[in-house]
């Protein structure tokens, strides 16, 4: 990491967990390693929400977040956020907000917190479920691979232990059938989930990142990352847990 820092680099951007395949970054170590070269840090929190991860407490400078995501938590608001526990930072982002414009309207502010309120709720349902679903697609002969921090085999798992309070609603996988057909067959047989590019919503999302949050990326990029033409990204909602598993392993029969 430190070869990557030279007397240019101003501010080291992290995602963790990252979207779409759930990698982890040790928030901690990479803010110790940026502040001895005098780099501030930037962390995007959205897929762990406040809830889960708090970068502040870990060293970081700065934390995003879509609040469009889990914040708002019911699908029907675009926002996004900036937080900061620096006032020197704060007034530099807050002219910039200030003379940019980037004011949010009053009804996307009363659904965003309207939405905070039951935060801690929806995360702990989520989290339960994606549990259920991450062993249950683990298990399951037609998944190659499931991504989610909570298997103890994830290549985070520890990382994931130390930093944050659960593991989060987002579960990724693999088909063993690599083929955008095996992909849309099972995202077209699921009855609970819906198609979409968004997630963190109360009801359960499905995700084709190859051709949908991840369509504009570079083929290669894609290949190097491991976003697969049989690769599918599961916001696990707030459902009953047996609906969810019932409606995977229908739309998974051969
Ligand atoms: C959705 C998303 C964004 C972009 O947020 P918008 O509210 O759609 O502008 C940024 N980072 C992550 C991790 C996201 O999931």
């Amino acid at each position: 990491m430190a070869e990557h820092l030279s007397e240019r680099t101003r501010l080291l951007w992290l995602e963790s967990p990252t979207n779409p395949l759930l990698g982890l970054v040790d928030i901690a170590a990479l803010s110790a390693l940026a502040h001895q070269h005098g780099v501030k840090v930037a962390v995007d929190n959205t897929f762990a929400t406040p809830y889960l991860q708090t970068p502040l407490d870990l060293g970081a400078d700065i934390v995003v977040h879509s609040a469009t995501k889990y914040l708002g938590g019911h699908s029907d608001v675009l926002l996004g956020l900036v937080a900061v526990s620096d006032d020197e930072l704060f007034k530099a982002i807050k002219f910039i907000q200030n003379s940019a414009g980037a004011v949010p309207g009053p009804q996307d502010c009363f659904l965003t917190l309207r939405g905070i309120k039951t935060l801690h709720l929806r995360m702990e349902r989520h989290c339960d479920n994606a549990e259920k679903v991450a062993a249950f697609l683990a298990a399951h002969p037609q998944v190659e691979k499931v991504f989610f921090p909570g298997l103890p085999e994830h290549p985070g798992h520890d990382v994931a232990r130390r930093q944050m309070r659960r593991f989060g609603g987002i579960v990724s996988i693999w088909l063993k059938d690599n083929t955008r057909a095996a992909a849309d067959r099972f995202a077209s047989r699921l009855q609970l989930f819906a198609l979409a590019e968004s997630l963190g919503g109360v009801e359960s999302l499905i995700n084709h990142s190859y051709t949908m949050s991840h369509g504009s990326m570079p083929p290669k990029e894609k290949a190097r990352l491991g976003i697969r033409e049989g690769g599918l990204r599961l916001s696990v909602g707030v459902e009953d847990i047996d609906d969810i598993l019932a409606d995977l392993a229908q739309a998974l029969q051969a």
